[in-house]
């Protein structure tokens, strides 16, 4: 089985194969976990997407996450977390297409899992698959140690009057990621072509700064920014592509690509090595629902 994208939902489809006896092959354009996967801020929610079809897969993500920090030799920074929600300002502010041909090697005559976040949606011109979007956002790491491990969600108004959510969590290793700052700017050929834009950090830090003395005082050090995959009803692609005997997708998981990369991982193992998902419910995912983006 060849899977290509090395981010977390291609790295746990691999897992989750291999782990089943079937020989895989990872094929990654730029590096492990260089995109949206090495970018994002981590946070695992057992119950938010309740009442969603994200919710089963949500919540047996949410078991497998706790599983495999316990079995895997790396330690990683898994850990449990409070979360909370708070509302700050800045000071003085008042209250309130690019197309571009499928490798010849995806001729249907093999297995192929496409996991390549938010440049899946780059072989629509070949294959029958949904629209894929990239959704830009922008965080900062903050060397700020001894915060504790607390989950913070904040409601915050710069002070020319933009309403933010950056959301703040600390990290085992003393590092406190900052995110937030959606940009419209389109997604550029690969990983590499991925730009920061420094006034949008600096606004995420400043925004850490007022909640905390700790964090306004903590050096940067690192800014960046990634596309997190979406589609157009907001669901993952995870099933067979429609037309293409033999090849998979996986992707369009959002801003919960983390979260359910487990799940969607061991429900896809299950469906390429056994012929069905056991795990979880597919069908809400069926890529088939939606509309193909490829061109007539
Ligand atoms: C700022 C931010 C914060 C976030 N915070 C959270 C969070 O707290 N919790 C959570 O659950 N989720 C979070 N997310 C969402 C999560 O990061 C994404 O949903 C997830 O990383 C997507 O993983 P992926 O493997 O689908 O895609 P990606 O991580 O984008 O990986 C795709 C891979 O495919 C590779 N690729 C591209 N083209 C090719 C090609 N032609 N051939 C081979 N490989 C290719 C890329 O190089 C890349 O490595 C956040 C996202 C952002 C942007």
């Amino acid at each position: 089985m060849i899977v290509c994208g090395a981010g977390v939902v291609g790295a746990s489809v691999a897992y989750f194969l291999a782990r089943r006896g079937v020989a895989v092959t990872v094929v990654e354009r730029t590096g492990v976990a260089c995109a949206a996967s090495g970018k994002s801020g981590g946070f695992l929610a057992l119950d938010w997407c309740d009442g969603s079809p994200l919710g089963p897969l949500a919540r047996a993500s949410f078991t497998l996450h706790a599983e495999l920090a316990a079995e895997l030799s790396t330690d990683y920074g898994y850990r449990r977390m409070e979360t909370f929600m708070l509302a700050a300002r800045e000071r003085g502010t008042p209250a309130g297409g690019h197309r571009v041909a499928a490798p010849p090697w995806l001729d249907g005559s093999g297995i192929v899992l496409l996991a390549m976040g938010p440049w899946t949606g780059r072989l629509a011109g070949r294959l029958r698959l949904p629209t894929v979007y990239g959704l830009k956002g922008y965080s900062v790491t903050l060397d700020a140690p001894d915060v504790p491990a607390h989950a913070l969600f904040v409601d915050y108004r710069t002070a020319d009057g933009r309403a933010l959510e950056p959301e703040i969590f600390p990290r085992p290793d003393g590092e406190v990621y900052v995110c937030g700052m959606a940009d419209p700017a389109p997604l550029p050929d690969s990983p590499e072509g991925v730009e920061v834009n420094e006034n949008s950090c600096d606004t995420l830090a400043r925004a850490a700064g007022r909640v905390s003395v700790a964090l306004a005082a903590a050096p940067i050090t690192r800014r960046q920014a990634c596309y997190r995959p979406v589609t157009d009803d907001g669901i993952p692609l995870i099933g067979p592509v429609p037309g293409a005997p033999g090849v998979f997708v996986a992707t369009g998981h959002g801003p919960w690509g983390i979260l359910n990369a487990p799940a969607t991982g061991l429900a896809m193992a299950e469906l390429v090595a056994d012929g069905a998902a056991k795990l979880v419910d597919l069908r809400p995912f069926d890529p088939a629902r939606l509309p193909s983006s490829r061109r007539r």
